[in-house]
């Protein structure tokens, strides 16, 4: 099945309701990319605001903890995000990983949790500049992605709907330099085979692979070209309507991945 391609912004700690009228911009320009699917991931705080304004994007977190509730001081359970208003939650990313000492283990718990409370899951991957250099790239996102994944008992039946995996060279993010679309292709064939090997032919070849690293108007398309490749997890670019949307238009051309 071709999915639609998927464009996700994250915020990060990004944005006051100041960006509000940028996210309405967004709003309304994706209501002209009915091809593209447009989300943004803005920080907690501006979840339910955007959501209750949002007329076609998607609204996400950007992380969430993986109980339910309880005595867990400055953290946010999947089923609170869900009830501000979103519908999906990134989870694993390396500013994650890195920044807050997050283990494979956590973020499959998080993910089950996820899915539990409703939300759709961008788990994401990717390897450091040491792990590239030492030609272990493609061994290492294998190994975290299968640690990263709930077990088969915690997946959603319609689980191409509801997982998305984003790879993310750590290398590449806010960078300003993507990954090389050779590199980019090798890695996303290997991903595909991986989801094929664990979730079997059908889901495992409908799961999107959005690529994530520094990705921007100019060389969205390019990217976008890469099979494999069924859409973007974008940063720094997703903080303007004008630079976002120059992408979600790059996705608009038709593409089969
Ligand atoms: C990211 O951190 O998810 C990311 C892709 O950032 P940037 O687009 O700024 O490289």
């Amino acid at each position: 099945m071709t999915r639609r391609p998927y464009i996700v912004g994250n915020w990060k700690m990004h944005g006051t309701r100041a960006m509000l009228s940028e996210a309405r911009a967004i709003d309304r320009a994706a209501q002209r990319h009915m091809k593209v699917e447009v989300a943004i991931a803005p920080p907690y705080t501006l979840i339910h605001p955007i959501h209750r304004e949002a007329e076609q994007i998607a609204v996400g977190a950007q992380d969430c903890h993986h109980e339910d509730s309880g005595a867990h001081t400055g953290d946010i359970s999947a089923a609170m995000v869900a009830d501000a208003g979103a519908s999906f939650v990134i989870l694993g990313h390396s500013e994650r990983r890195t920044g807050h000492g997050e283990s494979d283990a956590l973020v499959r718990a998080k993910a089950g949790a996820a899915f539990a409370a409703g939300l759709k899951v961008i788990l994401c991957c990717g390897e450091n500049t040491a792990t590239r250099e030492s030609g272990k790239a493609v061994a290492f996102v294998r190994k975290q992605l299968k640690a990263s994944l709930p077990p088969a008992e915690q997946l959603p039946a319609e689980l191409a709907e509801r997982l998305t995996v984003a790879y993310e060279p750590l290398w590449a993010i806010g960078t300003g330099t993507p990954a090389t679309t050779d590199d980019i292709a090798e890695m996303h064939g290997q991903i595909r085979a991986l989801l094929i090997d664990l979730l079997g032919a059908e889901q495992g070849a409908d799961v999107r692979i959005l690529y994530g690293g520094s990705v921007k108007p100019d060389n969205a398309a390019a990217i976008f070209a890469v099979p494999d490749v069924g859409g973007a997890l974008v940063g720094g670019a997703s903080l303007t309507a004008d630079s976002f949307m120059g992408i979600a238009l790059a996705a608009s051309e038709p593409f089969e991945n």
